[in-house]
């Protein structure tokens, strides 16, 4: 069954169901116990935190295992608004996941400064540095928030000369590369501001995530709970989850995100034939830079339910949005922060491919929605 809802969630990669199998049979003691098998755990737990460093970069000592992107990012947030002066601003890209959004307002509220994107939702990095980072400007922030990779259209964002830009002006930087790890290469992410990610997006297991901390970040010792993870974040250690989500970043980067110039030439070719086989359909996004494995496409005619009702049948598993938002009323806000109105957002279907995704299902995709538009066409039987 064609799957392309990849930026929703991706299957278990073969080689990170292999370590988590073994993992759980040779190392599931708790790491925090004081037998000797345990402390076996535990030399595991940080050779795992190396193998992050070396993939990533920075020091290992600067990762810390949580149960997702959503987990890091409340960290992250939470973590300034204790240490940040109370009347300090952050900037936010409004085109961010509600993961980082949702703890950006409840922290910050008023105090946030939205970024401005071009009609393609990029982030104006010369407005960034002007309006918030350099001078003495009433909206100058103590940290920015933007993602590397977009879940929903796939665009990409500056995130290095963001990170460059913040690390000069003195402010912190929060990179949320949960749609980027495992699609493009992985090295220097996120500069040295902190780093978001969960496994279960690039082919580890679900419940398992990333935070890699920013150099200043030392106060984040002092989370309430047991002292797992060097302090920084409290309960017990996921091993099993942590090595499978270290094999599968690790495959990706071997194996994978080198053959991505292929890959965005299998999209290019699919957003040709969308556009012949449905007349009037619209790439959200069309001129940006994106991944190689995304495609939000504005239909012409009918919501996008009977769009990825009637492709589900032809046993295609598309999706209308972000996952997390579709069980929500109300329109997609990266969809409302691009300017689309609430009827353009009910029309849009986001594809998602993976690695093992092929040019002949991405044609099939495109076939089948020929066949579907014939059918939700307004005046068809
Ligand atoms: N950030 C982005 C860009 C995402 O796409 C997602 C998941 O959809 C998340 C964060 C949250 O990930 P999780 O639900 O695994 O915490």
């Amino acid at each position: 069954m064609p799957y392309f809802d990849h930026n929703a969630t991706t299957p278990l990669a073969a080689v990170a169901r292999e370590v988590w199998l073994r993992a759980q049979d040779e190392a599931w003691q708790n790491p925090s116990s004081p037998h000797r098998a345990a402390a076996q755990v535990k030399i595991r737990l940080d050779a795992a935190r190396e193998k992050f460093a070396i993939l990533l970069g920075d020091d290992a000592g600067r990762y810390v295992f949580t149960s997702g992107a959503t987990e890091a990012a409340n960290l992250v947030l939470a973590w300034w608004a204790r240490t940040l002066p109370a009347d300090a601003l952050i900037a936010v890209n409004p085109t961010e996941h509600p993961c980082v959004l949702e703890p950006a307002r409840a922290f910050f509220g008023d105090r946030i400064r939205w970024l401005a994107l071009d009609s393609t939702g990029v982030l104006d990095v010369a407005a960034l540095k002007k309006c918030h980072l350099i001078g003495d400007t009433k909206d100058r922030v103590a940290a920015v928030v933007v993602m590397a990779a977009n879940n929903e259209t796939g665009v990409l964002q500056p995130w290095a000369e963001i990170a460059a830009a913040c690390r000069e002006a003195g402010a912190a930087c929060l990179c949320d590369a949960s749609q980027w790890l495992g699609k493009l290469p992985a090295g220097g992410i996120g500069g040295d501001g902190f780093v978001i990610a969960s496994a279960h997006k690039f082919g580890g297991p679900k419940g398992v995530g990333l935070l890699k901390l920013a150099p200043q970040s030392e106060g984040l010792r002092g989370q309430l709970g047991g002292g797992q993870e060097h302090g920084h974040r409290g309960g017990t250690e996921d091993f099993p989850g942590i090595a499978a989500m270290g094999a599968a970043l690790a495959d990706a980067e071997q194996k994978k995100v080198f053959l991505e110039t292929e890959r965005l030439g299998w999209r290019e070719e699919f957003e040709r034939a969308v556009g012949l086989a449905v007349p009037g359909v619209r790439v959200v996004a069309a001129g940006a830079d994106r991944l190689w494995n995304t495609v939000a496409l504005l239909m012409p005619f009918a919501e996008n339910t009977r769009w990825v009702a009637r492709l589900d049948k032809r046993g295609f598993q598309v999706s209308t949005g972000s996952a997390c938002a579709t069980g929500k009323a109300g329109p997609s806000r990266v969809l409302a922060a691009l300017g689309f109105d609430a009827a353009e957002a009910k029309r849009v279907v986001r594809v998602s491919a993976g690695w093992e995704t092929t040019a002949a299902d991405w044609r099939a995709l495109a076939a089948a929605m020929a066949e579907v538009a014939a059918e939700v066409r307004p005046g068809s039987a």
